[in-house]
């Protein structure tokens, strides 16, 4: 959670006037009351509001760094920033925070039809889906950018083809970008 509040943080920051303005109106939509902080029933109703789940008193607790149960703009906004950054799994419905499994084919940068399961999910197997492929991630990020002549996909296929002894290192870039 400390990455996703730094970077909450420093997405603000960086953030026109107009966005940090709605994330301030998305604080003072949550904090019904208008007493400067956000209690657990007004979180979970804010949360209910916008039909999404799993935003239970746990997840509360967890993004209350100072723990005085109530969230400050600072807490508010890592929870923002999570809603607003973060897929949720197309089989369980859980938000994904971390590391995530992602449709090759589905996925465009410019769709908002991705295909994403979270680990559990993805590693069970039994979601049924029209495509095969998936990647998570880290890796789908990697695969956007022209890499195939990357010359770092090209110094690690030469010295995994001297180890693993093959003749250049084709066909071990071949099998390492899929
Ligand atoms: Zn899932
Ligand atoms: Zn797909």
């Amino acid at each position: 959670m400390d990455d996703l509040r730094l970077a909450s943080i420093a997405c603000y920051n960086a953030g026109s006037r107009k966005e940090q303005k709605l994330a301030k109106k998305v604080f003072e939509a949550m904090d019904a009351d208008g007493n400067g902080k956000v209690s657990v029933a007004e979180f979970s109703n804010f949360a209910s509001k916008l039909g999404l789940k799993g935003f239970d008193k746990n997840f509360f607790n967890q993004i209350d760094k100072d723990k005085n149960g109530f969230l400050d703009f600072e807490e508010a906004l890592l929870f923002y920033y999570i809603i607003t950054t973060r897929p949720f799994c197309d089989m369980c419905g859980q938000l994904i925070m971390d590391m995530y499994y992602s449709c090759i084919k589905c996925f465009r940068p410019t769709s908002s039809n991705s295909c994403d399961l979270c680990p559990s999910c993805y590693s069970c197997g039994t979601f049924k889906h029209d495509h095969e492929e998936f990647i998570d991630n880290f890796a789908l990020l990697r695969k956007q950018k022209p890499s195939s002549n990357s010359r770092e996909i090209f110094a690690l296929g030469v010295e995994l083809a001297k180890l693993v002894g093959m003749p250049g290192p084709e066909e071990v870039i071949e099998c390492i970008q899929m």
